[in-house]
């Protein structure tokens, strides 16, 4: 097929991308056993951190190869003729991943809409009031069983049914309240939005590739023990208050409305019992969220190095334009 230069270009940074993101995805794949069993090994935050990380490696490593040696090798050594030949196998290259990113993009949309609507439905249907220690007011719904969550990403605001309020002791209102802060100051529901706009590798499930699906597993729990440990702080008699305000709001049931971007108290029946027992158990350590969180100024020098390693190495960009003439035709 002919294209004009430009959209020449287009279609080998997506080819590009599917390529790189799908052998980095099947390496990751290959990985995660050991990215789990390493995050076992450490405490819920870092583990937490870590497993998002690994998810998001793939995706985040295809879109650096192609900005830094696919375009500018393209922009550098191509000669701007007008128009090209582009091969069948890269044409079906980029769809793919025009595909896989447009679901990406429309999962994300979605859950931003839904999350939206249920902002609506909560003022619509909510009362706000203030609760002690809280710096933003909360929605108060009657009938919602056992809702105690934090919805929307931007501001998120707390949702708690009536029941929860009238049933919960002072000791495990204030334990939840704290579970619920915890999820507010690390982004828990920015970073679920982040997981649902990462594409697939490709633009329908492969069973091959659970051991992803298994990080984010991993992450969602990890992100619920880790707020169990911010909530608690070390403080055994807090431990005992949020064991019990967690079986209490289980057994008032899920509620009916829910959003995609929300963190809920009871987030997983399936991880309750774990939850609780871990709670129980040991007193779980006040962890300071910023301990051993990655430096941030390191970790962006440090890409900034290999970035620039790879912008100035002509030789990197004449060999990847010469991989690249063979795979577009
Ligand atoms: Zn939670």
């Amino acid at each position: 097929m002919i294209l004009p230069y430009l959209v020449r270009l287009a279609c080998l940074s997506l080819a590009c991308f599917f390529l790189v993101h799908l052998a980095l995805a099947i390496g990751m794949n290959w990985l995660a056993s050991w990215v789990l069993a390493l995050a076992k090994r450490s405490k819920p935050n870092s583990a937490a951190r870590r497993l998002l990380a690994a998810r998001l490696f793939p995706s985040l490593a295809a879109v650096l190869v192609v900005a830094a040696v696919c375009v500018p090798s393209y922009l550098w050594l191509e000669p701007e003729a007008t128009v090209e030949h582009v091969g069948l196998g890269c044409l079906a290259a980029a769809l793919l991943s025009v595909a896989s990113w447009g679901i990406a993009a429309g999962r994300g949309l979605r859950a931003i809409v839904l999350s939206i609507r249920y902002g609506r439905y909560c003022r619509k249907l909510g009362c706000e009031t203030r609760l002690a220690g809280e710096n933003t007011r909360v929605w108060v719904i009657e009938g919602a069983a056992g809702l105690f969550a934090l919805a929307g990403i931007i501001h998120p605001r707390l949702v708690i049914s009536r029941e929860v309020l009238e049933n919960l002791s002072d000791g495990e209102l204030e334990a939840a309240l704290r579970h619920e802060r915890a999820h507010r100051t690390s982004r828990d529901n920015l970073k679920r939005l982040l997981l649902l706009l990462v594409p697939d590798v490709l633009p329908f499930r492969v069973r091959l590739l659970a051991g992803l699906e298994s990080l984010e597993r991993g992450w969602a729990q990890f992100t619920e023990w880790a707020a169990d440990d911010r909530a608690v702080g070390g403080d055994s008699s807090r431990s005992v208050s949020l064991a019990a305000a967690l079986v209490r709001v289980a057994r008032m049931g899920a509620p009916r409305e829910a959003s995609p971007l929300m963190t809920s108290l009871v987030a997983d029946g399936r991880d309750l019992e774990a939850r609780v027992d871990r709670l129980l158990s040991a007193t779980p350590g006040g962890e300071n969220p910023r301990q051993g969180r990655p430096r941030l100024p390191a970790a962006i020098v440090l890409a900034a190095g290999l970035f620039g390693a790879v912008m100035g190495g002509p030789a990197t960009l004449q060999a990847a334009h010469r991989l690249l003439e063979h795979f577009i035709r």
